[in-house]
C-alpha cells in the first residue's frame, strides 16, 4: 500500500501542475504529432522539465503566458514578459 502511495506521490510530481488547464494542449498544439514529443519534454518531465518550460517559466513569474507561446520558444522569458507588457497584457 505504501509503494502503490508513493508511486502515485512520484507520478504527481511529474506532471506539471498546469497540465489540464494549459491551452498549449487546447490550442496551437491541440491534436497535432508533436503534443506527445512536447508532453514528454516538459509536461510530464518533471521539476526538470518545467524548468526548460518557457510557459512555466512566464508563469511563474508573471502568473500567465500567452497562449501562443511554445514550452520550447526562441524567445527568452524576459523578451516575453516585456512583449507582454508592452502590450499590456501584464
Ligand atoms: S507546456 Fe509547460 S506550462 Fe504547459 S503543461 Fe507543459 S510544462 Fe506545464
Amino acid at each position: 500500500m505504501f509503494v502503490k502511495y508513493s508511486n502515485y506521490i512520484a507520478m504527481e510530481e511529474k506532471i506539471c501542475p498546469k497540465t489540464p488547464k494549459c491551452p498549449i494542449f487546447q490550442g496551437i498544439l491541440k491534436g497535432t504529432e508533436f503534443t506527445e514529443t512536447y508532453k514528454r519534454l516538459y509536461c510530464e518531465a518533471g521539476e526538470e522539465g518545467r524548468n526548460r518550460c518557457k510557459r512555466y517559466q512566464v508563469a511563474l513569474r508573471v502568473g500567465k503566458c500567452p497562449d501562443n507561446i511554445l514550452p520550447n520558444s526562441s524567445k527568452t522569458v524576459e523578451e516575453i514578459i516585456v512583449t507582454m507588457k508592452e502590450k499590456g497584457e501584464i
